[in-house]
């Protein structure tokens, strides 16, 4: 028996990544496969490493894609910055906050938590109180909760988190490239995101940025990295000048990631973000004439990541399957407590835009008017 040809519909995708990846991402991608030591190669990796700083707002140089998705960029920082016994806060909301709590657990951390419901932001001033009891090492958030559409503000963490001794960690995979992300301004040190999110690149790298402060933690280990893979004190000798081989990198994977960068900042991140928040205003204002509430806390709703409450009457399974096999449209259900009652809408990075807007609320409008 002969494997049958690859045959990919079209869809549109409008629901918590992959977003819609441009052509000329693609197109990239298809460009032929050379050497990873190739010098071509090498000057590609220093154009990514720029790209990502100016996306990620930091002059961090240790700034790179680890070649896995957004969880791996999750385990790079919590097994990089955490050791045994060593005491990590972590805030939680939604399913990622919970997977951060998890990863530090299985990094031998004596872990604390800082819970709000879900659909609700997590007050600052109560993690910075935590922070001054708990005397936390590292002190983690999720910055874009995709499982519940919360916008988490978290200016004020990483100031609090160095006045008590401890590195900042945010979880970015959904907010960059989507809503305003400052690494430097914020006094982030660890951060991480994902390509398939609002840099509209297909998932298979996670960009990775880390300050100047959590490399001296790194560099004073007592212990050597957990992972061998994910050791950032070999992963630099790679993307430094040493261009120390440690793995093979995913050539055309970081092809696709150089152009998505490029895509990105031609449009400009400032109008990047306005036309995210266009795309959610223009879905709220449909959503609210269909009478589809959302379940996040009114005025903390993500611009690329709407999550609402499934219509009453309406079926979560067999209308989304309508979306897709009637329309094309991918949307997401929801996860863990919002299982089979949330429904989440991406207006992810390519995503986010009127047409796609208006396709979905003329098809939501047939299954649910
Ligand atoms: C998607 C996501 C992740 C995990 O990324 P993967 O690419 O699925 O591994 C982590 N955190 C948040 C907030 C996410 O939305």
């Amino acid at each position: 028996m002969t494997t049958p040809p690859l045959r990919i519909p079209q869809r549109v995708l409008l629901g918590p990544g992959p977003s819609d990846v441009p052509p000329r991402v693609l197109l990239a991608m298809a460009q032929p496969t050379i050497g990873h030591l190739d010098p071509v190669f090498l000057t590609l990796m220093d154009h990514i490493r720029v790209g990502l700083q100016k996306v990620f707002r930091t002059q961090n140089e240790m700034t790179l894609a680890i070649s896995g998705t957004g969880s791996a960029g999750m385990e790079t920082a919590f097994v990089n910055l955490v050791e045994p016994g060593d005491r990590v806060l972590v805030g939680v909301n939604g399913v990622f906050g919970g997977r951060m709590a998890e990863v530090a657990r299985r990094c031998g951390a004596e872990v604390q938590t800082v819970d709000a419901a879900w659909g609700r932001t997590i007050d600052q001033q109560q993690m910075i109180d935590f922070i001054a009891s708990f005397k936390p090492k590292v002190t983690a958030i999720v910055h874009a909760e995709t499982s519940t559409g919360v916008h988490q503000p978290v200016d004020r963490l990483g100031a609090a988190a160095h006045e008590h001794g401890s590195l900042f960690l945010l979880d970015c995979v959904t907010s960059l490239g989507g809503v305003p992300v400052e690494i430097d301004g914020w006094n982030v040190d660890a951060a991480y995101s994902g390509t398939q999110k609002c840099l509209s690149c297909p998932p298979g790298l996670s960009p990775v940025t880390i300050s100047p402060r959590a490399i001296e933690k790194l560099t004073a280990r007592k212990t050597k990295v957990q992972s061998w893979y994910l050791d950032l004190t070999l992963l630099r000798q790679y993307w430094g000048q040493e261009r120390f081989y440690h793995h093979t990198a995913p050539i055309n994977m970081l092809y696709g990631l150089h152009e998505a960068l490029a895509a990105t900042l031609e449009e400009g991140l400032e109008a990047r973000f306005a036309r995210h928040r266009a795309a959610h205003e223009l879905l709220a204002r449909g959503l609210k004439s269909l009478g589809v509430d959302y379940v996040s806390e009114a005025g903390h709703h993500l611009p690329m990541l709407n999550a609402v409450h499934i219509p009453a009457g309406v079926e979560d399974v067999p209308a989304r399957k309508r979306l897709l096999e009637d329309f094309g449209i991918e949307i997401g259900g929801g996860l863990g407590d919002f299982k089979g009652k949330a429904w989440r809408i991406g207006l992810m990075g390519s995503s986010a835009s009127t047409r796609n807007v208006t396709l979905l609320l003329a098809a939501l409008n047939a299954i649910v008017g």
